[in-house]
């Protein structure tokens, strides 16, 4: 299939891309490079362009003969996103509009959108199953349940199939620990620890400490990179029948962010320094998924289940490439 990624150049959709071509698929990346990096984007055609210039949009949509979208071109951050509601909206929901416009005008009527697992806020039920009630506590989580509801009401029309699906943590490296995370500036738990370890920063900051938890500290669900991409490949797949898909994409393990600094220690055989400090605000104390949807109706199921083997392709991706992407 000619798949158009939006975003292809970030850090899960060059896992995507890369996992696509590999799947025998033909990739077209879209992307604006204002966080992305081009050297993620191998094996693929890549066009520079804005989810907000519909022409392009289309003109992309055609010349590539584009059958399917695939979009992970979003701002993820919830504290930026507090800062900053408008942005967020006009990024995640306005400019995913304008793509999903310019699907209609051209005929596209397939889409794999990357949703979120901060569209439930603070769930009264772990772990959390797709029809929890939808109450976001961000602009973040809202924007995205915003689009959500736009493909619900699209693909009623009868011309949208569409699968949202809603990441717990993504992290880990893909493509043999080549394809990683470089967020600039890093907010990320597990690159920043890794950043500690090997002493780029004088310390990981623990957010919290007096959490309804066992150890103190928030608990998430964390999950590679490439098991969440091989989900979006087996939506994908789905879409030429199915009208409306949504999983949560989780291990349905969660691992408290004491226990992640534990673990990156193990991993690198490094020590570093610790600091507790104030609970970052916005933060559910647990976040963790029932996959069991995804596991019985797509057949899905993870191949790096325990957070170490995450962790060591993360570990490995940093070491391999100490300044990131380097552009
Ligand atoms: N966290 C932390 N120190 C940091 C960054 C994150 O204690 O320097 C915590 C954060 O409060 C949350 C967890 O680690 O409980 C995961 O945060 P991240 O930003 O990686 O992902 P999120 O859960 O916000 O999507």
């Amino acid at each position: 299939m000619n798949v158009l990624v939006c975003g292809g150049a970030g850090y899960i959709g060059s896992n995507m891309t890369a996992m696509l071509t590999k799947n025998g698929h033909t990739p077209v990346v879209y992307d604006n490079l204002s966080k992305g990096h081009r050297s993620a984007v191998r094996d693929a055609q890549f066009v520079l362009g804005d989810l907000s210039d519909y022409d392009k949009l289309v003109e992309t949509l055609t010349k590539h003969s584009i059958e399917a979208v695939m979009h992970f071109a979003a701002f993820i951050e919830v504290g930026e996103s507090v800062e900053n509601p408008i942005s967020y909206y006009h990024n995640n929901f306005c400019n995913t509009h304008n793509l999903l416009k310019s699907m209609e005008n051209c005929n596209v009527g397939k889409f794999v959108f990357s949703s979120t697992a901060a569209v439930y806020g603070m769930p009264d039920t772990i772990p959390i199953t797709e029809d929890v009630t939808k109450a976001a506590i961000n602009p973040y989580g809202e924007s995205k349940w915003a689009v959500e509801r736009l493909c619900h009401f699209q693909s009623q029309t009868g011309r949208l199939n569409y699968a949202a699906l809603r990441y717990f943590n993504a992290c880990g490296a893909g493509e043999n620990a080549t394809l990683g995370e470089d967020h600039r500036p890093e907010s990320h738990l597990i690159p920043l620890i890794i950043q500690a370890a090997m002493g780029k920063r004088e310390d990981i900051k623990i957010f919290g400490t007096d959490y309804p938890t066992e150890d103190g500290t928030c608990v998430r669900d964390y999950i590679h990179i490439q098991d969440l991409c091989k989900a979006h490949l087996l939506a994908l797949g789905k879409l030429d029948t199915e009208r409306e898909l949504v999983f949560n994409l989780g291990n349905g393990t969660g691992y408290s962010v004491r226990q992640v600094i534990d673990t990156v220690k193990e991993v690198s055989g490094k020590d570093f320094k610790v600091t507790e400090t104030d609970r970052r605000p916005g933060d559910p104390p647990v976040l963790t998924a029932d996959a069991a949807k995804a596991n019985t109706e797509l057949g899905w199921h993870t191949d790096y289940p325990d957070l170490a083997s995450i962790v060591q392709s993360a570990w490995k991706f940093h070491n391999d490439n100490p300044n990131g992407y380097g552009d």
